[in-house]
């Protein structure tokens, strides 16, 4: 009979290995293990699993705080039902990531404001993250703002080569950004910094043509452009607002449910 090793002598080893899922778990699976003689490399083999699956948790955990998505924007609460125009298949063949972001791609969404452009962005944003990419949400005027001030103490490069870490940025409402040659042609820079390196998802009400507002001059549109639909996938939402359609599909429900409201006393089926 083997004398036992010291457990408190365990403890601090894994402590200073970070290894705190088997520090957690090895009592019980030691005391398991004893009982129904596992094979001491089953033992081993199951604690290493179990410390890597808690790893791989937690780093998702935080690519999904740091990517400052709304927690309730996912593909399970987005309805595909009110945008045939968007195909649900080639959403979810999108939201695995592999090639297109490999090639770093582009995904654009256009449509008029409640459509769903930010929720459809945020749920491929989601998606990415469960399959272990890094994704940064964030409007499209904020960034610029950042990237603006790092340009004035001249750390642009830096600042842009620090969001190379993300496979994904998500810039909602580009057209809501204004002409202002300082302003915008960070925007520009940070287009073509990623260009076919890293993949952008950008969300807008206006289609390009509306974009001479945005950019300080119609050669850097054109420039901007170019690059992003090279490789790109766009999608067009052209439905009217999910909020103002959920309003009132509320409002003809309860027309119907009360017929008493209709002035003229005869019940009317809403249309
Ligand atoms: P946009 O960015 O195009 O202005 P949003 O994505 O912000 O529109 O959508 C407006 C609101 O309606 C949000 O609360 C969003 O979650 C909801 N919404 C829009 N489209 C859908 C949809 N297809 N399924 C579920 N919720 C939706
Ligand atoms: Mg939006």
């Amino acid at each position: 009979m083997n004398a036992a090793y010291d457990a408190g002598r365990i403890a601090l080893m894994l402590n200073e290995l970070r290894l705190p899922t088997i520090g957690r778990l090895w009592p019980d699976f030691a005391e398991r293990s004893d009982k129904e003689s596992w094979q001491a490399s089953r033992l081993l083999g199951a604690l290493l699993e179990h410390e890597l699956a808690e790893r791989a948790k937690r780093r998702i955990e935080r690519h999904r705080t740091e990517s400052h998505l709304d927690p309730t924007k996912t593909l399970a609460t987005f309805d595909f039902g009110v945008v045939p125009m968007v195909s649900k298949a080639h959403v979810m063949a999108l939201a695995t990531g592999d090639s297109w972001l490999e090639k770093g791609a582009t995904i654009l969404l256009f449509g008029p404001p409640g459509g769903g452009k930010s929720h459809l962005g945020s749920a491929i944003g989601h998606a990415l993250i469960d399959a272990g990419y890094r994704v940064l949400f964030t409007r499209t005027g904020e960034i610029v703002q950042k990237l603006q001030v790092a340009r004035q103490s001249l750390q642009l490069p830096s600042a842009l080569a620090k969001l190379d870490r993300f496979d994904l940025i998500i810039l909602d409402d580009l057209s809501y950004v204004r002409k202002d040659q300082a302003e915008t042609s960070v925007l520009f820079e940070l287009i073509a910094e990623r260009y076919e390196r890293k993949s952008l998802l950008i969300t807008a009400n206006q289609p390009f043509s509306g974009w001479n507002d945005v950019f300080p001059d119609p050669g850097m549109t054109v420039a901007a452009i170019d690059r992003l639909v090279h490789h790109s996938t766009i999608f067009e939402l052209n439905v009217e607002s999910y909020r103002r359609r959920k309003a009132s599909d509320k409002q003809k429900e309860r027309r119907r449910q009360l017929p008493t409201d209709n002035p003229n006393g005869a019940t009317t089926m809403a249309s």
